[in-house]
Protein backbone atom coordinates (compact mmCIF):
# COMPACT_ATOMS: atom_id res chain seq x y z
CA UNK A 1 0.00 0.00 0.00
CA UNK A 2 1.14 3.50 -0.35
CA UNK A 3 0.88 5.90 2.55
CA UNK A 4 -1.68 7.57 0.59
CA UNK A 5 -3.72 4.77 0.34
CA UNK A 6 -3.23 3.90 3.65
CA UNK A 7 -4.31 7.22 4.69
CA UNK A 8 -7.19 7.15 2.68
CA UNK A 9 -8.54 4.02 4.22
CA UNK A 10 -7.94 5.42 7.56
CA UNK A 11 -9.75 8.50 5.85
CA UNK A 12 -12.36 6.62 5.42
CA UNK A 13 -13.11 4.53 8.36
CA UNK A 14 -13.26 7.45 10.45
CA UNK A 15 -15.42 9.35 8.16
CA UNK A 16 -17.70 5.88 8.31
CA UNK A 17 -17.03 6.14 12.84
CA UNK A 18 -18.17 10.03 12.24
CA UNK A 19 -21.30 9.23 10.39
CA UNK A 20 -22.40 6.31 12.29
CA UNK A 21 -21.92 8.23 15.35
CA UNK A 22 -23.89 11.27 14.31
CA UNK A 23 -27.32 8.82 12.91
CA UNK A 24 -27.17 7.32 16.72
CA UNK A 25 -26.60 10.96 18.60
CA UNK A 26 -29.44 11.43 15.68
CA UNK A 27 -28.14 14.08 14.69
CA UNK A 28 -27.83 15.65 11.19
CA UNK A 29 -24.88 14.16 8.94
CA UNK A 30 -22.18 16.22 8.04
CA UNK A 31 -22.83 18.42 11.38
CA UNK A 32 -19.45 16.84 12.98
CA UNK A 33 -16.52 18.44 10.57
CA UNK A 34 -13.01 16.61 10.88
CA UNK A 35 -10.14 17.71 11.79
CA UNK A 36 -6.63 15.87 11.31
CA UNK A 37 -3.33 16.21 14.00
CA UNK A 38 -0.80 15.74 11.51
CA UNK A 39 1.91 15.96 15.13
CA UNK A 40 4.99 14.72 14.25
CA UNK A 41 4.18 13.23 11.14
CA UNK A 42 5.60 15.01 7.92
CA UNK A 43 4.28 17.91 5.91
CA UNK A 44 4.04 15.16 2.93
CA UNK A 45 1.17 13.73 5.07
CA UNK A 46 -0.62 17.06 5.16
CA UNK A 47 -0.06 17.35 1.51
CA UNK A 48 -1.97 14.11 0.96
CA UNK A 49 -4.41 14.84 3.41
CA UNK A 50 -5.11 18.01 1.27
CA UNK A 51 -5.48 15.93 -1.99
CA UNK A 52 -8.53 14.11 -0.11
CA UNK A 53 -10.61 16.60 0.54
CA UNK A 54 -9.39 17.16 4.39
CA UNK A 55 -9.51 20.82 5.50
CA UNK A 56 -8.81 21.28 8.93
CA UNK A 57 -5.20 20.41 10.23
CA UNK A 58 -4.37 20.82 13.99
CA UNK A 59 -1.06 20.86 15.36
CA UNK A 60 0.42 21.14 18.81
CA UNK A 61 3.58 23.02 18.32
CA UNK A 62 4.76 26.08 17.30
CA UNK A 63 8.26 24.92 15.56
CA UNK A 64 6.75 21.92 13.72
CA UNK A 65 3.98 23.40 12.60
CA UNK A 66 5.19 26.76 11.30
CA UNK A 67 7.49 24.33 8.76
CA UNK A 68 4.83 22.48 7.36
CA UNK A 69 2.41 25.59 7.34
CA UNK A 70 5.21 27.09 4.82
CA UNK A 71 5.83 23.74 3.22
CA UNK A 72 2.32 23.40 2.58
CA UNK A 73 1.75 27.13 1.42
CA UNK A 74 -0.67 27.17 -0.99
CA UNK A 75 -3.03 24.06 -0.28
CA UNK A 76 -6.64 24.60 0.74
CA UNK A 77 -6.03 23.73 4.29
CA UNK A 78 -6.49 25.68 7.84
CA UNK A 79 -4.41 25.11 10.61
CA UNK A 80 -5.30 24.85 14.24
CA UNK A 81 -3.30 24.95 17.01
CA UNK A 82 -3.99 22.60 19.62
CA UNK A 83 -1.07 22.83 22.29
CA UNK A 84 -0.20 24.31 25.55
CA UNK A 85 0.77 27.80 24.32
CA UNK A 86 3.42 30.36 26.08
CA UNK A 87 2.06 33.86 25.73
CA UNK A 88 5.99 34.84 24.20
CA UNK A 89 4.47 32.46 21.41
CA UNK A 90 1.47 33.88 20.62
CA UNK A 91 3.26 36.05 17.72
CA UNK A 92 4.59 33.24 16.23
CA UNK A 93 1.56 31.07 16.26
CA UNK A 94 -0.66 34.24 15.07
CA UNK A 95 1.34 33.84 11.53
CA UNK A 96 0.24 30.41 11.07
CA UNK A 97 -2.93 29.66 13.00
CA UNK A 98 -6.11 30.23 11.89
CA UNK A 99 -8.04 28.90 15.06
CA UNK A 100 -6.34 28.70 18.19
CA UNK A 101 -8.31 25.75 20.30
CA UNK A 102 -5.81 25.58 23.28
CA UNK A 103 -6.66 29.56 25.37
CA UNK A 104 -6.55 28.63 28.77
CA UNK A 105 -5.20 31.60 30.57
CA UNK A 106 -6.06 35.69 30.64
CA UNK A 107 -2.36 36.95 29.81
CA UNK A 108 -2.57 34.20 26.91
CA UNK A 109 -5.65 36.43 25.71
CA UNK A 110 -3.95 39.60 25.86
CA UNK A 111 -0.62 38.52 23.82
CA UNK A 112 -3.35 36.35 21.14
CA UNK A 113 -5.01 39.51 20.81
CA UNK A 114 -1.79 42.07 20.04
CA UNK A 115 0.26 39.38 17.85
CA UNK A 116 -3.45 38.98 16.17
CA UNK A 117 -3.76 42.62 15.29
CA UNK A 118 -0.37 43.60 14.34
CA UNK A 119 -0.31 40.38 11.99
CA UNK A 120 -3.72 42.23 10.50
CA UNK A 121 -5.36 38.79 10.62
CA UNK A 122 -8.70 37.52 13.17
CA UNK A 123 -8.27 34.42 15.17
CA UNK A 124 -10.54 32.03 16.14
CA UNK A 125 -10.34 30.57 19.69
CA UNK A 126 -11.31 27.88 21.48
CA UNK A 127 -11.44 28.27 25.35
CA UNK A 128 -9.57 25.16 26.30
CA UNK A 129 -11.53 23.36 29.52
CA UNK A 130 -9.71 21.23 31.89
CA UNK A 131 -12.20 18.24 32.40
CA UNK A 132 -9.99 15.99 35.05
CA UNK A 133 -9.30 19.66 37.92
CA UNK A 134 -5.79 19.81 37.02
CA UNK A 135 -4.70 23.04 34.93
CA UNK A 136 -0.77 21.79 34.66
CA UNK A 137 -1.50 19.85 31.34
CA UNK A 138 -3.62 22.98 29.55
CA UNK A 139 -7.31 23.78 29.65
CA UNK A 140 -9.03 26.24 32.37
CA UNK A 141 -11.01 25.36 35.29
CA UNK A 142 -15.01 24.85 34.13
CA UNK A 143 -15.10 27.64 37.01
CA UNK A 144 -12.85 30.16 34.87
CA UNK A 145 -14.03 29.64 31.50
CA UNK A 146 -17.27 31.65 31.40
CA UNK A 147 -14.66 34.87 32.06
CA UNK A 148 -11.79 33.74 29.41
CA UNK A 149 -15.07 33.99 27.44
CA UNK A 150 -15.81 37.18 27.85
CA UNK A 151 -12.26 38.21 27.87
CA UNK A 152 -11.82 36.63 23.76
CA UNK A 153 -14.89 37.84 23.07
CA UNK A 154 -13.75 41.67 23.54
CA UNK A 155 -10.39 41.10 22.50
CA UNK A 156 -9.69 42.64 19.32
CA UNK A 157 -8.48 40.48 16.43
CA UNK A 158 -10.27 37.73 18.30
CA UNK A 159 -12.92 35.35 17.86
CA UNK A 160 -14.72 33.08 20.83
CA UNK A 161 -15.55 30.32 18.49
CA UNK A 162 -16.35 27.67 21.44
CA UNK A 163 -14.65 25.46 23.81
CA UNK A 164 -12.34 22.44 23.63
CA UNK A 165 -11.35 19.45 25.72
CA UNK A 166 -9.66 16.38 26.15
CA UNK A 167 -11.31 13.32 28.22
CA UNK A 168 -8.99 12.75 31.01
CA UNK A 169 -7.38 9.67 30.52
CA UNK A 170 -8.00 7.31 32.95
CA UNK A 171 -11.40 8.18 32.99
CA UNK A 172 -15.24 7.71 31.79
CA UNK A 173 -14.91 10.27 28.48
CA UNK A 174 -19.22 10.51 28.73
CA UNK A 175 -19.32 11.51 31.72
CA UNK A 176 -16.70 14.12 31.00
CA UNK A 177 -18.26 15.20 27.97
CA UNK A 178 -21.54 15.33 29.85
CA UNK A 179 -20.06 18.11 31.86
CA UNK A 180 -18.63 19.70 28.91
CA UNK A 181 -22.10 19.92 27.49
CA UNK A 182 -23.57 21.34 30.29
CA UNK A 183 -20.72 23.93 30.69
CA UNK A 184 -21.07 24.87 26.94
CA UNK A 185 -24.81 25.36 27.25
CA UNK A 186 -23.78 27.90 29.94
CA UNK A 187 -21.50 29.70 27.52
CA UNK A 188 -23.98 29.38 24.51
CA UNK A 189 -26.65 31.57 26.81
CA UNK A 190 -23.77 34.65 26.81
CA UNK A 191 -22.08 33.88 23.59
CA UNK A 192 -24.57 32.59 21.32
CA UNK A 193 -22.63 32.77 18.14
CA UNK A 194 -19.53 30.78 19.49
CA UNK A 195 -21.55 27.23 18.83
CA UNK A 196 -18.29 25.25 18.11
CA UNK A 197 -17.36 22.09 20.90
CA UNK A 198 -13.96 20.09 19.71
CA UNK A 199 -14.23 17.08 21.22
CA UNK A 200 -13.51 13.60 20.51
CA UNK A 201 -10.41 11.79 19.31
CA UNK A 202 -9.11 8.24 18.05
CA UNK A 203 -10.47 6.75 20.88
CA UNK A 204 -13.61 8.38 22.26
CA UNK A 205 -14.98 10.51 19.07
CA UNK A 206 -18.48 8.78 19.27
CA UNK A 207 -18.99 9.63 23.24
CA UNK A 208 -18.37 13.37 21.95
CA UNK A 209 -20.27 13.42 18.90
CA UNK A 210 -23.18 11.91 21.65
CA UNK A 211 -22.48 14.96 23.50
CA UNK A 212 -22.80 17.83 21.05
CA UNK A 213 -19.44 18.09 19.83
CA UNK A 214 -19.25 19.72 16.32
CA UNK A 215 -15.40 19.35 15.59
CA UNK A 216 -13.46 16.18 16.36
CA UNK A 217 -9.81 16.13 16.27
CA UNK A 218 -8.23 12.73 14.99
CA UNK A 219 -4.95 11.71 14.87
CA UNK A 220 -3.90 7.88 15.06
CA UNK A 221 -6.75 6.34 13.93
CA UNK A 222 -6.15 8.22 10.43
CA UNK A 223 -2.00 8.59 10.28
CA UNK A 224 -1.09 5.68 12.42
CA UNK A 225 0.27 5.25 15.53
CA UNK A 226 3.15 8.10 16.79
CA UNK A 227 6.09 7.17 18.23
CA UNK A 228 5.80 7.91 21.65
CA UNK A 229 6.46 11.52 23.78
CA UNK A 230 10.00 11.80 25.14
C1 LIG B 1 -2.73 14.39 19.77
C2 LIG B 1 -4.02 15.07 20.03
C3 LIG B 1 -5.21 14.63 19.44
C4 LIG B 1 -5.30 13.42 18.52
O1 LIG B 1 -5.19 12.25 19.27
P1 LIG B 1 -5.36 10.81 18.59
O2 LIG B 1 -5.58 9.91 19.76
O3 LIG B 1 -4.11 10.53 17.84
O4 LIG B 1 -6.55 10.86 17.71
C5 LIG B 1 -6.36 15.35 19.70
N1 LIG B 1 -6.35 16.42 20.52
C6 LIG B 1 -5.24 16.87 21.12
C7 LIG B 1 -5.31 18.07 22.00
C8 LIG B 1 -4.03 16.20 20.90
O5 LIG B 1 -2.93 16.64 21.50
Amino acid sequence: MTREEEIAAGLAAVRARIDAACAAAGRERGSVSLTVVTKTFPASDAAILAGLGVREIAENRDQEARAKHAACAGLPLRWHMIGQLQRNKASHVASWADVVESVDRQPLVGALSRAAVSAGRTLTCLVQVSLDGRTDRGGALPVDVPALCDAVSAAPGLTLGGLMAVAPYPGDPGEAFARLARLRAHVLADHPAATILSAGMSGDLEEAIAHGATQVRVGGAILGSRPPVT
